[in-house]
Parts: structure tokens; sequence; C-alpha cells
């Protein structure tokens, strides 16, 4: 073969649903020469990262860590510890992420009765109470920001629920850590997982998860090894232990990153962070408006990270995105699921929720708009931020 020349990648900025561009800070930080595993140094790295994940989750939980590998991967491993074959659990599901969680306890050969709402509603805590009175389940599956549909589903009520049942609470907060609140203690979440590349703005590749005492009860209760070997965290707590025993070589670089990533968003202040991810949505969502652009969320329940509208009656999807794309160099995400062909993404999420991106973002939707024969108001989108923003100052 002939050898290709060295990458010489044009940036892009993201504006999908994830990833989303890593902060200039965390990149810096992964040219950071490595170091072995169990060098001193990294320990304490990894240390740190653990306490700060834990800030961020808002727990106490010992058993808090990044898992080596994306979002998925957190799911996996939250599941396959939690759930043995039979077990039962309930799978509250609003869009394409819910689904994932029925695949993934059904291959354990748990027992899985599904919830449904239509895509980009949310659940009412009355249903779930019925359902687990019916089923007696013993774990409840639910995605708290469905990035399939915009939609940000409220878990106070449910962890109370869960509480009052003991029904063990499994959350993806893929979406939502870092960008809209999360509360893992005073909800009473007994497991949720994440991602590195949305809300905490470093690449893909490792997947924060936390557990409660009352969900490391249940890992030690267990009767079965689990499925995974790679994911068994009753072997991956020996690492985090002081035996430091060698599972498998964390992703040096990728911890690097990780670390910087939280310690910006301890910097920031999480809820400094929170109001800033509600501040841009606002004004992009006054210029979505304004292009004629209308969520697919209920209005109650929308996303301040990832706001979903529906493509424009006669406006082709692929084409809007591509010109997104080659001449402005803006990825914008397409619908998935139910909403493939029918909704376009746009992610603000932490380091790009900020109001250049948003201005950006409006001024060039609305030239797409414009050429692909929607009729706009020259300069509405951008104006109608910017009066936001002037709101706010
Ligand atoms: C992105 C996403 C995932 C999957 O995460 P990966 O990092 O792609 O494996 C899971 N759940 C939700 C809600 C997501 O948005």
């Amino acid at each position: 073969m002939t050898i290709p020349p060295q990458l010489d990648i044009k940036p892009v900025l993201l504006l999908g649903p994830g990833p989303s561009d890593a902060h200039p800070n965390v990149l810096r930080a992964m040219a950071t020469p490595l170091l072995g595993h169990l060098d001193p140094q990294f320990l304490s790295c990894m240390n740190q990262v653990q306490d700060m994940l834990r800030v961020v989750f808002r727990t106490k939980n010992a058993l808090t860590l990044p898992i080596s590998a994306t979002g998925m991967a957190g799911m996996e491993t939250c599941l396959v510890n939690l759930l043995e074959p039979g077990d039962r659990i309930i799978v509250a599901t609003a869009g394409f992420f819910s689904r994932r969680m029925i695949e993934v306890a059904q291959r354990i050969g748990a027992t899985v009765t599904v919830l449904e709402q239509p895509w980009g509603e949310v659940f009412d805590p009355q249903q779930i109470r019925e359902a687990i009175a019916k089923e007696r389940p013993k774990a409840l599956g639910i995605v708290h920001a469905e990035t399939s549909t915009g939609a940000l589903q409220p878990l106070e009520e449910i962890g109370a629920i869960c509480r009052e049942t003991g029904v063990l609470l499994i959350v993806d907060t893929v979406t939502s850590l870092g960008c809209v609140p999360v509360e893992i203690d005073a909800w009473g979440i007994d497991a949720a997982y994440s991602c590195s590349q949305k809300g905490l703005s470093c690449p893909p590749g490792l997947s924060p998860v936390t557990f409660s005492p009352r969900a490391v009860e249940a890992m030690e209760r267990r009767k079965t090894p689990e499925q995974s070997w790679y994911f068994d965290l009753t072997l991956i707590r020996k690492y985090l232990g002081s035996d430091r025993t060698y599972h498998h070589t964390a992703p040096i670089s990728m911890n690097f990153a990780l670390h910087e990533g939280l310690r910006l968003v301890l910097e920031e202040g999480v809820e400094n962070r929170w109001t800033r991810h509600q501040k841009n949505h606002h004004a992009l969502k006054a210029g979505l408006g304004a292009l004629g652009l209308e969520y697919t969320a209920n209005p109650k329940h929308q996303l301040p990270q990832l706001n979903a509208v529906r493509i424009p009656a006669g406006v082709d999807d692929v084409a809007g995105r591509k010109m997104m794309l080659q001449e402005f160099g803006i990825e914008i995400g397409g619908g998935l699921g139910d909403f493939k062909g029918k909704a376009w993404r746009i992610g603000l999420m932490g380091y790009n929720s900020r109001p250049s991106v948003v201005l950006l973002c409006l001024a060039a939707l609305e030239q797409v708009l414009t050429r692909l024969g929607v009729k706009v108001a020259p300069g509405a989108g951008v104006a109608a931020a910017n009066a936001v923003y002037a709101k706010q100052s």
C-alpha cells in the first residue's frame, strides 16, 4: 500500500448529540507524557478523579469511578452488576436509549417489563408507582436526559417511590451530567452512568459510574457471577482498593483528560454550569423559534443541552446537515429511531454552551434554511437570541 499522509483534520464545531468539543485545556492535558498505570502519580490522579466525580454527581458513594469505555459500557456495567438471570426490571422508555437498556437487560436473562410513553414525553411518578406495585421488580431503569428526543425526565419523586418500595433505581445520566442538575444522593439514585464526551467536554472513552451502598449490598448478595468479566465490579474494586491488583491498563491519557474536564467543572462551580446551560439554551431557543423551528419535546421538559427541533416541511434532512457541515464547519445531529429524518438535534454541551456558538449556529441555520426554500426574516434568529442575552445581562 502507499503510506497515507499524516492526518490533517479540519476542525468542526461539534453541535450534535455528542461528541461535543473538548475544552482546549483537556486536549492539552491529553498530550501529557504517559505514566505506568500503577505509578504513584497516576494513582493520585485517579484518586482525584474519583473525588471530583463525587462532587459532580453530588454523592458520597464510595463506589464512584470512570469505567474504561464509553457511555454504553456504563449502562452495561450497571445492569450486569445489579441484575442476575431471572431478576425483574422495569424499563421506562420514551426514546432510543431506554430501548437499549431493554436489550442489555434481556441479554443478562432478566425479565423485563417495558413501560412506554410517546417519544418527547416523560413519565408521571404515579405511572411508575402503579407499575412497581404490579410487577414488584428488583430494579427500575430510566433515562434522565433522553438525547433522542430532547426531553428531561424529573427524578425526585421517582427516587422517593423507589426508596419506599425497595426498588433499585438505575439512571442514565449520559447527557445530563455537567449540564443540568443531577443529584444522586438527594434523589435516592442507586446506580448511574455517564460519559466523558458530552457535558464534561472530554473526548469519548470513559464512563463515570456511581453506586449507592444499597446497590453495593445487592451486588454482594448475588448468587451468580457477573456475565461480563471486564465490567465485573468485584474485580475492578480490587484495583481501586489498597491492593491495586491489576485488572486492565487504565487509559492513561483519557484519565488525564477527565481529570482536567472535572477540574474545570469544579472551578466554574457545578451550579453555575447548570445556569450557563440554561442561559444559552434560552437564547438558542428564541433564535430557533424566530427561524420557525419547533421543539420535539414537551415545553415543560426540554433539555437545555440538547435542542431537538422538527425539520420544516419540504426541507431535506441530509441536505441541510450537509450544508451546515461543508459550508460552515458545524455538525448538527439528525433524528434517531422514531425521529429519523424528522428532527435535527443541536447540542450545546459543556464548553460549547456559550454565546458565540449560539449566534454562529443561528446565523448559519438562517442561510441553510433560506437556501432550502424556507421563508425566514433576515437576521431574525440572531436578533431574537441577542434580545435574550440583552435581558440576561
Ligand atoms: C450518548 C448516549 C449514550 C451512549 O453513550 P456512548 O458514549 O455513545 O456509548 C447512552 N445514553 C444516552 C442518553 C446517550 O445520549
